[in-house]
């Protein structure tokens, strides 16, 4: 087994829709479901192997006892990487996460958050929240117990194929009408700064955390701008979004039969994001489609593909 197939978790969220089943065709359960895990094995939701010799297994049991023969040699304790579709049928809060070195001495997880976005869909005049205009720390405070959220935020319209980069420390939220292909750090640590006063099915206020979010917020910030690099190749086109220390991001256009999968000493994570068709490894030949996610293992050697798709690939 060299490609793993991962079966996805659901995350029912006071914002999310019905849209991981209408244009994914997961099978979610009722309700508000905002969050697709694809591939996770962080302790909040951990996935499960598909097929295969091991099949069953968590992500987290191969990271701890397959590591070397899986992923590669790394030294860190915990799976890296979470991946995310986000369907907000309502705008997110507005929140922020902590670096590393905060994760650690806040909240005592393993990472912090540095997470992107590639906007698979957006209704038109769909925003996101993305930094804000605050010069200094006082300033900022101010506003945000002043409630004065138009002054302080930073507001930008995005459409389907926008990719965005939310470093550690930047405060941002998804607009509604949007769906999100997320990578992530593996955190599940988010600080609220405002949540529109909106309550749950039973009447609750999500909590605020506001001087932790003061705290950890860049001042003054200017989100990173993207500069992304699109090459053609046999068969498609290749586009790379974003490499920092954290990970690597590339889109992938595959038309026609012959897409020669660009491999590495150390794994990959794939997910589908748009069509159908076969990926064909020296073994094994996979039929594969909108919303699979898997993991390309170091095992494998060599990866072709075919079909009409559209795919993220992402690694450390
Ligand atoms: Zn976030």
């Amino acid at each position: 087994m060299t490609i793993l197939k991962l079966k996805p978790i659901f995350k029912e969220r006071i914002w999310g829709g019905r849209k991981l089943a209408t244009d994914f065709h997961y099978q979610i359960p009722d309700g508000p479901i905002g969050e697709c895990w694809g591939i996770s094995a962080h302790h909040h939701g951990d996935s499960i192997i598909e097929e295969g010799e091991l099949a069953g297994k968590l992500l987290s049991e191969l990271w701890r006892d397959y590591r070397h023969r899986l992923f590669g040699d790394y030294e860190m304790d915990e799976f890296p990487l979470l991946i995310k579709i986000l369907d907000a049928k309502d705008d997110l809060s507005v929140q922020v996460h902590p670096n590393d070195q905060q994760a650690v001495e806040i909240n005592d997880e393993s990472y912090g958050k540095t997470e992107c976005w590639y906007v698979l869909e957006a209704e038109p005049n769909a925003e996101i929240t993305l930094g804000h205009k605050a010069k200094t720390k006082e300033e900022m405070e101010r506003l945000t117990f002043e409630g004065k959220w138009d002054e302080l935020l930073q507001k930008l319209p995005v459409k389907r194929g926008d990719f965005i980069l939310v470093e550690s420390g930047t405060i941002h939220a998804i607009g509604k009408g949007i769906v999100i292909y997320e990578t992530q750090q593996s955190s599940d640590t988010t600080y609220r700064v405002y949540d529109y006063d909106r309550i749950d099915s039973k009447g609750k206020k999500r909590d605020l955390h506001l001087d932790k979010a003061i705290q950890v917020t860049t001042v003054p910030n200017s989100p990173a701008h993207i500069n992304a690099e699109k090459e053609t190749v046999t068969s498609g086109e290749k586009t790379t979004f974003i490499e920092v220390p954290q990970f690597t991001v590339i889109h992938h256009k595959i038309i026609g039969s012959d897409y020669q999968v660009e491999l590495r000493e150390t794994f990959q994570l794939l997910s589908i994001i748009e069509g159908s068709g076969k990926v064909i490894t020296g073994t094994e030949i996979l039929e594969v489609k909108k919303g699979d996610h898997f993991i390309i293992t170091r095992e494998v050697k060599k990866l072709v593909a075919s079909g009409e798709m559209e795919w993220i690939t992402s690694y450390i």
